[in-house]
């Protein structure tokens, strides 16, 4: 059995994986929070952590790898989106969380093996929320409860932050119902008006971080072998998991190894995110006619914990590259095995650009086995032929009929816009949508 190197953010050093069970290997994922469309950084952990998963599956069998991803389907950016558009919270975490799932599998991303949703794991939450108080470390105030940060001593081993840069970071969070800046929300109260469930603290709503352990520990246990997400998770959130769950579970490690991505920046080195408004959504490029196996390909072409800079000349040389290998392995058949290059540079920490010229090699010496790693990678090739195929088309078009089933004019508008981009012209009648080429 190949052994599986992987960078433990934790300990700071590359670490042989070691699952607590062999049979039965676990791996949880932060998930989306569903308010809106996914950009291209959203979709490299979701890419970088199904890599992993299928490498885990060749390596342990298929069937002894359990993955759970989550949904965050309550939430305040959930809440003001639905107030904007006068909509309830289900009706919008339902839509986006719609869009991601298709937007991941264009990029080749399968279902994990469990996808449990915030909303419907509050039991588990209200019932480690009493296990926390009854052991002294989180405490009943105003409404909420919080998590006493004084009562862990180990308390910021994950991301080994000075004590005073975190507190600086909770001194914005500070409030009249805390003991101490740094303590954080597990439950808070819900207004009359606002989503809420009973509690024995009141009507209310969780805390972003505790979700996660509450969801881990009922879905896979109380220590699992991998936990992972994006670089800006580390703190506070991934910090805050570990120290509950350590904490409610009598010292019990959450996890046996950390993983972070590094950031997909976009325009000189900043990172992609929706505040700084440099953003290019999933949806979009795959509007604009890139094939999901192109964005995948070039979010895998720099190796996860490294930045990787998104820019037109990488898709292009993306898209060049996939290219010559649809060339030459055109009605190639599958070898049983990947070639052993590719499964060794992806077994060293997941090096991506190692096994990716691996494969070029094996596309050239072994093309049965290269067609076998490409699967390994959830590499698709692009059809031969090109051009605009009419079935992608007729899929916008259904989108864009479900959208305004939905009243989602402003993703109605964007799917008409993206068609006419490409020559597209809709004719909406009492018989449905037509369209036709310009
Ligand atoms: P969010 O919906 O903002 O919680 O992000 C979902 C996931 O995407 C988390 O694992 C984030 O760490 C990750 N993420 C967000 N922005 C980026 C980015 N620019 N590059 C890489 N990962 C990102
Ligand atoms: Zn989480």
């Amino acid at each position: 059995m190949a052994e599986i190197w992987l960078y433990n953010t934790l300990s700071r050093t590359k670490a042989r994986l070691e699952p607590g069970d062999p049979g039965r290997v676990t791996m949880y994922v932060c998930g989306p929070t569903v308010y809106d469309r996914a950009h291209i950084g959203n979709a490299r952990p979701a890419v970088v952590f199904d890599l992993l998963q299928r490498l885990l599956g060749h390596v342990y069998g298929e069937g002894h790898v359990v993955y759970a991803r989550n949904i965050t389907d309550i939430d305040d950016k959930i809440m003001a989106r639905a107030d904007a558009e006068g909509l309830g919270i289900e009706a919008v975490s339902r839509r986006y969380e719609d869009h991601y799932l298709a937007d991941m599998a264009a990029l080749g991303v399968r279902r994990p093996d469990l996808e449990p949703h915030a909303t419907t794991s509050i039991g588990a939450m209200t019932a480690m929320i009493a296990r926390l108080i009854a052991s002294g470390h989180a405490y009943v105030s105003d409404g909420h409860v919080l998590f006493e940060v004084a009562r862990d001593p180990d308390y910021g081993q994950l991301s080994r932050r000075p004590l005073d840069e975190m507190a600086a970071v909770a001194r914005v969070e500070a409030a009249d119902y805390k003991r101490a800046a740094a303590d954080f929300v597990l439950w808070k109260p819900s207004t009359p008006g606002q989503p809420g469930w009973d509690s024995p603290w009141g009507r209310g709503r969780p805390g972003w971080h505790i979700e996660c352990s509450a969801m881990i520990a009922e879905q896979l246990g109380e220590t699992i072998d991998i936990h992972g997400g994006g670089l800006d998770l580390q703190f506070p959130h991934h910090e805050n998991e570990l120290a509950q769950s350590r904490c409610a579970h009598g010292g019990a490690a959450l996890a046996r190894i950390w993983m972070h991505n590094g950031f997909l920046s976009m325009g000189g080195g900043d990172k992609m995110s929706k505040s700084l408004g440099n953003v290019v959504s999933v949806g979009a490029l795959l509007d604009e006619g890139w094939d999901g196996g192109v964005l995948r390909l070039a979010l895998l072409s720099a190796q996860y914990r490294q930045p990787l800079e998104w820019s037109a000349q990488l898709l292009a040389d993306s898209k060049a590259r996939l290219a010559r290998w649809a060339r030459a392995l055109d009605g190639v058949a599958a070898a049983a095995t990947p070639p052993a290059g590719v499964v060794a540079a992806l077994a060293d920490d997941l090096n991506t650009p190692l096994a990716l010229a691996e494969l070029g090699k094996a596309v050239r010496t072994a093309p049965g086995e290269a067609v076998a790693g490409l699967a390994l990678m959830g590499i698709a090739l692009p059809a031969a032929g090109g051009g605009d195929d009419d079935g992608d088309i007729e899929a916008m078009v259904a989108a864009r009929t479900a959208a305004r089933a939905a009243r989602d004019w402003a993703e109605s508008d964007r799917l008409r816009d993206a068609l006419a981009a490409r020559g597209i012209v809709l004719e909406d009648g009492p018989q449905g949508t037509r369209w036709r080429r310009q």
